[in-house]
């Protein structure tokens, strides 16, 4: 269908070095948008992950920054302005899991959860948000989680920070839709990435029993989501959640 089709756009996709962002990168890539595959660590998955679309007739380039610090992420977004003119998407899918019980937490392993999940997606919009509001046009999509509003022990740090990520995801989308700006999240369930390694191989017969469809999801099927929302398929759909668990939020 043609409201999927991206072209003529430019998409940043946060963490595109590996996981669920890889997947995002490559879709938004094949559907025709210039995809800038960020990255704070893994500067190989993410030139792998931009040689990938190229190579498929597509156009990407990878681009290193920490969304824990607004300057790099300022700078990042002020390059990309400079080379392109517009910056249409913005997928803020950098998220890190430190998961213990509340009690026995540092403040450091707090700390870094909230900030880089919840602080990265901020500022990242606050980075993008005003070439989007003066254009007149944006899809902004954020990466929460099932455990927003279905968390496991041990993950007070983690589900807070999704919680909060729906809460900015509402807020932002009534300070930006006048501008032509929607903004939208993603709650995945339990999806096969290195981020839920330990839970599966702790767990994983078990969690897959709770799940309706009865298996883990694949990166490919949050991209999917992700994909639709950011298109002009999603064209009247702003401040939503949509969920992507294989039903486990129903068991
Ligand atoms: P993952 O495989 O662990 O990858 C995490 C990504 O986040 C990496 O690309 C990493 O980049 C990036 N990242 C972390 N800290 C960063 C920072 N400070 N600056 C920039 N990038 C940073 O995780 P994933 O499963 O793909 O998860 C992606 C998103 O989906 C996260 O927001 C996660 O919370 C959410 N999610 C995942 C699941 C799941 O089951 N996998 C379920 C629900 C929600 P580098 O490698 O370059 O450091």
């Amino acid at each position: 269908m043609d409201d999927l089709r991206l072209d003529g756009r430019v998409a940043l996709v946060t963490g595109g070095g590996r996981g669920i962002g890889t997947a995002v990168a490559k879709r938004l890539g094949a559907a025709g948008a210039h995809v800038v595959v960020n990255y704070a660590n893994s500067e190989d998955g993410a030139r792998a992950c931009a040689g990938e679309i190229i190579a498929a007739g597509g156009s990407a380039e990878a681009m290193q920054a920490d969304v824990r610090d607004l300057a790099a992420v300022q700078a990042m977004v002020d390059d990309v302005l400079e080379r392109h003119e517009h910056l249409d998407i913005l997928v803020n899918n950098a998220g890190i899991v430190r998961d213990t019980l509340l009690l026995t937490m540092s403040e450091e392993q707090w700390v870094d959860v909230v900030d880089t999940n919840l602080g990265g997606i901020a500022r990242c919009i606050m980075a993008v948000g005003r070439s989007m509001m003066l254009n007149r046009r944006g899809a902004i999509v954020n990466l929460s989680s099932i455990a927003a509003a279905h968390p496991n022990r041990g993950q007070a740090n983690y589900a807070a920070s999704k919680g909060g990520i729906e809460s900015l995801t509402r807020a932002l989308a009534v300070e930006l839709g006048r501008k032509g700006v929607r903004v939208n999240a993603v709650a995945p369930g339990i999806i096969e990435t290195d981020m839920s390694a330990r839970v599966r191989d702790e767990a994983g017969k078990e969690i897959k029993n709770r799940v309706l469809l009865r298996r883990f999801g694949q990166p490919e099927e949050v991209a999917a989501a992700v994909h639709f929302l950011v298109s002009d398929a999603a064209a009247y759909i702003t401040g939503q959640v949509l969920t992507v668990d294989g039903g486990i939020g129903l068991s």
